[in-house]
């Protein structure tokens, strides 16, 4: 079997790999990507996309059940399991045309080789399922990762997020295991969809890696949409197939408890693809289920990178694309670079939404308990009232002299663009003044950063250190 020689080999091709091959390729190296399945990854193909064309689904329910109050009356809706998948699958294949990364590699020069699974035998050469060895001066992983189902009797019988597509019907009755933003999003889906949902978390809060008021305000939607959100549980204890559904065990304060399902879906988890990857032989051990890294995401071994979820770090789209440049940039310049700045925007496509970016008030507060903190509802938002979204809010985090803008967190409509438009200005590193002088059109749900900037100026100052 012949052995194929590049300057660098990209293992993967979601955001990350497809990232990281261009910017190699655009750099003048030779580059191949080698992918076990389809282009896009994991974000296009069973993730972010098909999540969010649900959370369109789920938005238009809601929107069909409030319509009566701008005197539209609507007759009889229900939702359509099978049409709904079939909008999805649509969907994906229209966003899969549109990038098209087949295409942009070969107009770059790059060989994309689509013959199954890449696996290391040394540190610099890879096998594929078919044979064809690959042999790279650099290697940047961009494996992705995979939902982790809980280790307890009777797992096969939950459904993962990426495959919730696969439920052969609408589930009446459904838990979700794992409170986090991938968990949180599939309980307003299925919530919005007239599905009975139990949310149970091991956790004291949902959506933890988020500033806490967000957790406690989702939570206290979801409660009112008739969620059971049972946080802070014991542990789960297994699965069982009954005649009349999925039986979940689980013990909350102490005492064992059981409900019987249509669906249990796990979101308990994302460990990286590496299980079959030959680590081994390259030389690196992995911990915690993904690979350690370096701030250049270097791993142990120096000519090999790894990025995107494969490292464990951010889990998001948008780190895995600066990722993937990055390391391309190291790797063909030989060079120590960083990605531009650490802010990374996140959020969820929950009822309400979410987002936030920056420090939490915690950390905040742990760095400089002095820091300032205001806090504007959308009750107080024009906008948010026209629309009859007044649930949420705009929380800004600015240090003591107002020079910087160190955190914003938001609940409610457009949290995520509201968010977005905030984490511009941080990178930006304008001040608290100068933001609060910025114009926003009217009336936008933007609006209420220039508002919530004004609320910081106008708390009272701070004690500064002599
Ligand atoms: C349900 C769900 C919803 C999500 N929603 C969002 C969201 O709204 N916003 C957001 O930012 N993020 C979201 N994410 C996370 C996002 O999808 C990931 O962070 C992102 O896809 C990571 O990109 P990546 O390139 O590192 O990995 P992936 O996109 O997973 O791509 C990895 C690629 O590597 C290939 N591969 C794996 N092993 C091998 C091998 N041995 N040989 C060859 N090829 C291999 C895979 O086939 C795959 O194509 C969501 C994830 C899920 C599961």
């Amino acid at each position: 079997m012949t052995e194929d020689n590049y300057d660098v080999v990209v293992i993967g091709a979601g955001p990350a790999g497809t990232a990281a091959a261009l910017r190699a390729a655009e750099l003048g190296a030779r580059v191949a990507v080698l992918e076990a399945d389809k282009t896009g990854g994991t974000c296009v193909n069973s993730g972010c996309v098909p999540t969010r064309v649900l959370a369109k689904t789920a938005r238009l329910m809601r929107d069909v059940r409030t319509a009566d109050a701008y005197g539209i009356t609507v007759g009889e809706h229900h939702l359509d399991w099978p049409s709904t998948v079939s909008r999805v699958r649509q969907t994906v294949d229209a966003v899969r045309s549109i990038k098209d990364e087949a295409r942009r590699f070969e107009a770059a020069g790059i060989d994309l080789v689509l013959e199954g699974r890449a696996r290391f035998t040394d540190a610099s050469t890879l096998v594929l399922d078919s044979g064809r060895r690959v042999r790279g001066n650099s290697v940047i992983i961009c494996v992705g990762g995979h939902s982790r189902r809980l280790p307890v009797p009777g797992a096969e019988l939950a459904t993962v997020p990426e495959h919730v597509l696969d439920l052969a019907a609408l589930p009446a009755r459904v838990a979700i295991i794992g409170a986090g933003n991938t968990g949180a999003q599939l309980v307003t889906v299925f919530s919005a969809f007239g599905s009975q949902v139990t949310l149970l978390d091991v956790a004291p809060r949902i959506l933890m890696a988020s500033d806490a008021s967000i957790g406690d305000a989702v939570a206290q939607a979801f409660a009112e949409q008739g969620v059971a959100v049972l946080t802070g549980i014991d542990g789960v204890d297994g699965l069982a197939q009954t005649a009349d559904g999925i039986e979940l065990g689980w013990r909350a304060a102490g005492s064992a408890t059981t409900g019987t399902f249509d669906a249990v879906i796990m979101a308990t988890g994302w460990p990286a693809d590496i299980d079959d990857l030959g680590l081994d032989a390259a030389g690196i051990t992995p911990e915690r289920s993904a690979i350690p890294v370096d701030q250049y995401f270097r791993t142990a071994i120096p000519h090999i990178f790894a990025v995107g979820d494969a490292n464990g770090r951010d889990m998001l789209v948008q780190a895995a694309v600066f990722e993937g440049e990055v390391a391309a940039e190291n790797a063909v310049l030989d060079a120590n670079r960083r990605t531009p700045h650490h802010l990374l925007p996140a959020g969820g496509f929950t009822d309400p939404d979410y987002a936030g970016v920056g420090l939490t008030q915690t950390e905040a507060k742990q760095r400089d308990e002095l820091c300032i903190v205001a806090t504007v509802a959308y009750t107080q938002l024009d906008r948010a009232v026209i629309d009859d979204r007044r649930r949420g809010f705009l929380t800004l985090i600015a240090d003591r002299r107002r020079e910087l803008i160190l955190g914003a967190h938001a609940v409610g409509e457009n949290a995520i663009e509201v968010v977005q438009s905030v984490t511009t200005a941080m990178a930006a590193g304008i001040d608290v003044a100068t933001l609060a002088g910025v114009k926003f059109a009217y009336p936008t749900y933007s609006a209420v950063i220039g508002m919530a900037a004004r609320a910081l100026l106008a708390e009272p100052s701070q004690e500064l250190p002599v």
